[in-house]
């Protein structure tokens, strides 16, 4: 083999790794990562800045704890605009349970425009097409809204989905209310449940780093008595999930919600009392 013919093989071998990435890299992409606020300044600052683009987040959660206000709250805030500190982007929302409440959104847009208006006018003053912007029906112009009344219907939508976010760039965040919600009422075969769970957050992880995005997987959990003492299970228990990076458990303590992270790469395990007001 001549020299420049071993150079050129070598080369080509070092092509075969470009989708490498050193840890000075990962580090950068780390310090310039994305967030959405949740709304509760507690619960940005235990998420370290809100909920994370480009991961999926799992949140769980009894009846009634507030994973859908969550849900609908996130679809809102990651359309705050760039000028005020946002993402600027679109939502889309799986509505797998039907609780997807238009009038609600129409009402956590609004509170998200008065705080905007309250905490961020001077900024907006430099960008006049800003307020016109500012409106909640444009606000519930950028949710996509799927219902989803079948399981095969929402293997099918999440198939889709990769062609709407080629065509919706802006989409900068998915979340599937509740993932779980389809499979547990009809599906039979365990094995094969655990697999098509696994396989579709799998897909969805690969849209969250593809697009840039953040995946939010409401979830939930039921309470098991065991030993004394109340133990959260997660509805079709953990195996599915292991495509999750980060965890939130949404839980009550006596009369107050509470959050707790609890699984995460990079975030310790922490807790914070967080509140569902009418205005947000
Ligand atoms: P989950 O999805 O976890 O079952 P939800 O997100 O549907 O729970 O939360 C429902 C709860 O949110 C209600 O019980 C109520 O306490 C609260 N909530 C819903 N709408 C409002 C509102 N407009 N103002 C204040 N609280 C609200
Ligand atoms: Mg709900």
């Amino acid at each position: 083999m001549s020299e420049t013919s071993r150079f050129r093989s070598l080369e080509d071998g070092h092509g075969a790794l470009k989708g490498a990435q050193t840890a000075w890299d990962m580090l950068s992409e780390e310090q310039m990562q994305k967030h959405i606020t949740t709304g509760c300044e507690e619960l940005d600052a235990i998420l370290g800045g809100g909920i994370h683009c480009k991961e999926v987040t799992e949140v769980g959660g009894v009846p009634g704890i507030g994973k859908t206000q969550l849900g609908i709250q996130l679809a809102v805030n990651v359309q705050i605009p760039v000028e005020c500190g946002g993402l600027g982007g679109k939502a889309v929302y799986i509505d797998t349970e039907g609780s997807f409440m238009v009038e609600r959104a129409h009402q956590i847009a609004e509170g998200c425009i008065s705080d905007l208006l309250d905490n961020t006018a001077h900024r907006l003053k430099d960008f006049p097409a800003c307020p016109e912007r500012l409106q909640p029906n444009s606000f519930l112009a950028n949710i996509f809204y799927f219902r989803i009344c079948s399981y095969t219907e929402q293997i099918a939508t999440i198939n889709y989905l990769e062609k709407f976010l080629e065509e919706q760039k802006d989409v900068k965040i998915i979340v599937v209310d509740s993932i779980t919600f389809h499979f547990r009422q009809d599906f039979d075969d365990l094995a094969l449940r655990t697999r098509v769970l696994g396989g579709m957050s799998l897909k969805l992880m690969r849209f969250a780093k593809k697009y840039s995005l953040a995946v939010v997987l409401l979830n939930q959990v039921t309470t098991k008595f065991v030993e004394g003492s109340f133990h959260l299970t997660l509805a079709l228990g953990d195996t599915w999930s292991h495509a999750c990076t980060n965890r939130i458990i949404l839980y009550w303590n006596g009369n107050d919600r509470h959050a707790y992270i609890d699984k995460s790469p990079s975030l310790r395990s922490a807790t914070t009392p967080f509140l569902i007001t009418g205005k947000v």
